[in-house]
């Protein structure tokens, strides 16, 4: 089962054959990621596969991959760069109150129809590091972090390590 993937998918039916797909998702298709993307049109697609499958505890779930490059813009220099996604997900569909003791994000259907674009859109977008630049620390020579907030501090996702770097640059 390759090549291109469906927008919605019933998931009764590939619950129960326990289906699982694999191909590409053009970014286009994500319009609610393309507000962040530095130009779409010369992106690759990203690519999903996933399966939709019984948890042991019997609740409706999907769980799959995706995998990309997504082009944006470095907020450090200001320059374009490509942050790869590399990235797990699994998700309830429709569980009832007593699945939640698993931990895992519940996703509604609409009416029993799974809209995949919009499940990887979500995905990619919580997936996106909180600030965005080159690996390369130096790929702004005139960017320089304050002494005490540091950008080693910065670089480890802490929230409020980044947040206090924004207040000192203001
Ligand atoms: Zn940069």
């Amino acid at each position: 089962m390759q090549g291109k993937l469906q927008q919605s998918y019933r998931v009764a039916r590939e619950i129960e054959r326990n289906a699982l797909f694999e191909g590409r998702i053009a970014l286009s298709q994500l319009p609610g990621l393309r507000d962040l993307l530095l130009d779409d049109a010369v992106a690759d697609p990203v690519s999903v596969r996933f399966e939709f499958r019984r948890t042991p505890w019997g609740a409706r779930s999907i769980r799959g991959h995706i995998e990309g490059r997504l082009p944006m813009t470095c907020e450090r220099c200001l320059q374009p760069m490509e942050l790869p996604v590399d990235q797990d997900f699994e998700l309830l569909i429709d569980a009832r109150e007593e699945d939640d003791r698993s931990g895992l994000e519940v996703i509604r259907s609409d009416d029993g129809w799974l809209d995949l674009y919009a499940l990887v859109e979500e995905e990619l977008m919580l997936g996106l590091p909180l600030i965005r630049r080159h690996d390369d620390v130096d790929c702004n020579r005139y960017w320089k972090p304050s002494a005490d907030t540091g950008e080693a501090e910065a670089e480890n996702d802490n929230p409020f390590a980044a947040l206090a770097a924004l207040k000192g640059k203001l």
